[in-house]
């Protein structure tokens, strides 16, 4: 009966030409491979030195794998009861990355399931608050409590490993933090948005991206929590950017949001060596916390790897994460954050991306 109304649901998302945060593409596509020789499909962008891969040790393979294997230790998962000690880790790593200002945005959550409630916590850590200019890098970090999507029925009731999905995106927002703190001009702020709840929906009745929807539903003034957040001018959210066997594609939402934001980041990522971005448009948009911070008033791109079978199993484990994909990812997006505001010799500025005939 739950089979049937959870079929029907995902065949109105569908044919809405929507998918909720983390929908797994049912066509599996072979995985790609990383080739710094290979040519640039997309015209051949040259880097400065200061924005190529390997600059920062911060975002080699080697400690984000780490840090990943220390997050997923970490416990995040909606109910568990030590949930609350991670959140204070969570809170004095961004207070050492360099944070000034940080944010608690407690949110009344319940699953739309079973009607359980759901104490949600939203951190908000602003760098240079005072800065007009200023960007929200952003992904959810609390893991599922249901592997509902496993092969395993038995497993439908136990929780979600995480560590792509609820972790991936925390590793490499952590690791990006003190760097951005560091590198960008000093005119330049942002905030790192770690939202909760993203993973209390149900397929047969959504309620996902709990925290940010909350966010985004909020009126807004200067007193309230997030209004800081909400003077931003763009927002990138990342969310499972740690499959080993990575393939990342533009989400049609975040185009209109920012195309040439997005081009941006799929030619730096190219212009480094990968070949796990795609330029090629994913057919329909996906529900992620970047929908909810674009209706709080920051248009936000999503960077997710959509082709992943883990998604929502046990399986979610660090066996089918690598260092690797985080690296690849955490390098593209730090490039194009200090091609956009960092450098300011105009000299050493790569030569504008695709967006030119994209945005004609
Ligand atoms: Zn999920």
């Amino acid at each position: 009966m739950l089979l049937d109304v959870v079929v029907r649901w995902r065949r109105l998302l569908v044919a809405v030409g929507v998918l909720w945060c983390c929908r797994p593409a049912s066509t599996p596509t072979p995985p790609p491979s990383r080739d710094a020789a290979s040519p640039d499909p997309d015209g051949g962008v040259t880097l400065p030195a200061a924005l190529e891969r390997g600059v920062e040790a911060g975002l080699s393979p080697t400690v984000l794998e780490q840090s990943l294997a220390e997050l997923v230790a970490l416990p995040r998962m909606l109910g568990h009861p030590e949930r609350g000690a991670s959140i204070d880790a969570l809170v004095r790593r961004l207070e050492q990355a360099g944070a000034t200002h940080i944010e608690r945005d407690p949110i009344a959550g319940n699953d739309p399931h079973t009607g359980d409630a759901f104490a949600l916590v939203s951190i908000y850590a602003h760098f240079r608050p005072d800065a007009t200019q200023r960007f929200v890098l952003g992904t959810h970090f609390d893991t599922r409590p249901w592997a509902d999507e496993d092969p395993d029925p038995a497993a439908h009731s136990r929780p979600v490993p995480g560590a792509n999905d609820g972790t991936s995106g925390l590793a490499v927002v952590l690791a990006l933090a003190p760097i951005l703190d560091r590198r960008l001009a000093p005119d330049v702020g942002f905030s790192i948005a770690l939202f909760d709840g993203e993973e209390l929906g149900r397929p047969a009745t959504g309620g996902y991206c709990a925290g940010s929807r909350a966010l985004a539903a909020r009126p807004d003034d200067p007193d309230a929590i997030g209004h800081r957040l909400r003077q931003a001018e763009l927002g990138i959210v990342l969310d499972m950017v740690g499959d080993a066997d990575l393939r990342v594609s533009p989400e049609p939402s975040s185009l209109q949001h920012h195309t040439e934001l997005v081009d941006t980041l799929w030619a730096m990522a190219r212009a480094q060596g990968s070949t796990a971005f795609d330029r090629t448009p994913r057919a329909r948009s996906i529900i992620d916390d970047h929908t909810f911070l674009t209706e709080a008033g920051v248009p936000s791109i999503l960077v997710i790897d959509y082709e992943y079978d883990a998604w929502h199993t046990e399986a979610d484990t660090l066996a089918r994460t690598s260092g690797e994909s985080l690296s690849i990812v955490a390098e593209a997006v730090l490039s194009t954050l200090l091609q956009r505001y960092g450098l300011t010799n105009a000299a050493s500025t790569p030569e504008a991306p695709s967006s030119a005939a994209t945005d004609a």
